[in-house]
């Protein structure tokens, strides 16, 4: 296992520190999860997403458990499925622990507001209870617009730590992200490389190559240079590792604008 780099956090609205960058599971099977993790926590992650709906958790939960890495030196995110809002919520949260082999989890998120379902608000009274029990150490959502963040702080109680949204160079979502400043909610970007559509991108590539690294690398430092959380996805060892080598570069602010553009 390498020593991790020194990977910068990020302070949540209750305290919390979260990693700037985590390594996110979408889209990987079970099966395929234990390694993929392993691989990641070696290239010196420590933070993970998960969620109920990827069907991965038990893989994620492997993974941790061969690491031998104390508990408090990593960051489990796990998310509440759409159909277990309301009730279910605090029954689909036991089974999230269970699977991942946890007793606690770092964040926990409602996936998706579903407003036609109008569950999201008694969800978030439960993942409130879930706090309050010391079960996860911070409490947020994903996927939610200003609309559904301005109900759920209008009930008055804990304003969600951060708000995972799709976010990348071709879809920059700037009222969202200053919705979600104007509540002091984080804002953590998901499929942070457009799931590798922007990474023949003419413009990413001549900053890549004036810099002498990768797309990947140019659009995730991008993202960090701007503040934001990042979990980049990726079942291949060689990217794994080159999605968390971002601490020794800087892009200057012509390249942060010319990425304004796109
Ligand atoms: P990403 O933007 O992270 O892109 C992943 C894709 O890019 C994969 O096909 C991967 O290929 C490829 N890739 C990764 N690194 C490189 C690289 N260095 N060079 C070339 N190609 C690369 O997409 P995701 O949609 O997976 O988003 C990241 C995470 O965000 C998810 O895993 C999940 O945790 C979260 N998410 C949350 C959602 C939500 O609703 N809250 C929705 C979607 C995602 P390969 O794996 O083959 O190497």
């Amino acid at each position: 296992m390498t020593s991790s780099p020194a990977i910068p956090t990020i302070t949540l609205n209750n305290g919390v520190e979260i990693p700037q960058i985590g390594f996110g599971v979408f889209q990987v099977p079970n099966a395929e999860t234990e390694a993929a993790v392993t691989a990641a926590l070696e290239a010196g992650y420590r933070s993970i997403d998960t969620a109920a709906v990827y069907g991965n958790e038990q893989g994620v939960g492997r993974a941790i458990a061969k690491s031998g890495l104390p508990r408090d030196e990593l960051f489990i995110t796990s998310k509440l499925w759409n159909s277990d809002q309301g009730a279910n919520a605090p029954r689909a949260f036991e089974e999230t622990l269970v699977k991942l082999g946890l007793d606690q989890l770092d964040l926990y998120l409602i996936h998706w507001p579903t407003p036609a379902r109008n569950l999201y608000l008694q969800s978030w009274e439960a993942l409130e209870d879930i706090a309050a029990r010391g079960l996860s150490r911070a409490i947020g959502v994903s996927n939610f617009l200003p609309v559904h963040l301005d109900h759920i702080v209008g009930l008055g109680g804990t304003v969600p730590a951060l708000n995972q949204i799709e976010l990348h160079p071709a879809l920059q979502q700037r009222e969202l992200v200053a919705a979600n400043d104007a509540h002091g909610i984080a804002t953590e970007a998901w499929s942070p490389l457009a799931q590798g559509a922007m990474l023949t991108n003419p413009v990413i590539v001549e900053l890549a190559r004036a810099v002498g690294r990768t797309p990947a690398q140019v659009i995730l430092r991008w993202h960090l240079q701007e503040g934001r959380i990042i979990i980049p996805k990726s079942v291949t060892p060689a990217r794994i590792a080159e999605n968390i080598a971002l601490f020794d570069f800087e892009l200057d602010s012509a390249a942060i604008e010319a990425i304004a553009t796109l």
